[in-house]
C-alpha cells in the first residue's frame, strides 16, 4: 500500500467491518462517535490493523474477565487542532505493574499468545508519524492514537 490520504471515519469503519463477525459472535457493542472526520497522510491498512489489534485485545479481556455488558467506544476528534482517535473498553483496568509493560515485545499475560500485538501496533503508529498511548479510565482501558 502507499502513503495516501485517509479519513478517520474510513479506517474506523473498515476495522469494525472486518471484525463484525467476531463482534457479533461475542455480543460486543461498538459505539462510534466521529466528532471530526479529519484526514491524514499514511498507510490506511496499517492503521486499520492497529485498530483491529486493540479491539481483539478488548474482546479477549471481555472473555477472560467474564464481562457481561461489552462495549468498545471509538471516537475521532480534534484536541487543540491535533487529530486523535481513542478506543475505550469496559473490560476492567490494567494493573500498574502490567500497564507499563504492555508495549514491550513478547509481553503477554495470556496462556498462548505472542505478546507482539501492541509492540507491533506502536511501531506501526510511530512509522505513520503518530503516537500510541494507554491509560486506565473508569472501568476499563483507553488507547489513544495522537496524529
Ligand atoms: P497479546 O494479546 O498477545 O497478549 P498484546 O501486545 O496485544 O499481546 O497485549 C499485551 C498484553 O496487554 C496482554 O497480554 C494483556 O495483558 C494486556 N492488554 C492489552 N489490551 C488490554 C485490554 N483491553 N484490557 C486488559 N488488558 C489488556
Ligand atoms: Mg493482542
Amino acid at each position: 500500500t502507499s502513503n495516501k490520504e485517509f479519513s478517520a471515519q474510513e479506517v474506523i469503519y473498515r476495522a469494525q467491518k472486518l471484525l463484525s463477525a467476531s463482534l457479533e459472535k461475542y455480543a460486543i457493542a461498538v459505539h462510534i462517535d466521529i466528532q471530526s472526520n479529519f484526514t491524514r497522510l499514511g498507510h490506511a491498512n496499517e492503521i486499520v490493523q492497529v485498530l483491529i489489534n486493540i479491539m481483539n485485545n478488548a474482546k479477549e479481556a471481555f472473555l477472560a474477565r467474564e464481562i457481561k455488558e461489552r462495549i468498545i467506544e471509538i471516537t475521532a476528534f480534534l484536541d487543540n487542532d491535533i487529530p486523535v482517535i481513542t478506543l475505550q473498553n469496559n473490560a476492567g483496568r490494567i494493573e500498574d505493574a502490567i500497564i507499563e509493560k504492555i508495549f514491550d515485545p513478547y509481553f503477554t499475560t495470556k496462556e498462548s499468545s505472542s505478546g507482539l500485538g501492541l509492540y507491533m501496533s506502536q511501531m506501526i503508529i510511530e512509522k505513520n508519524g503518530a503516537t500510541l498511548r494507554v491509560e486506565n479510565v473508569d472501568d476499563g482501558v483507553m488507547f489513544t492514537i495522537i496524529f
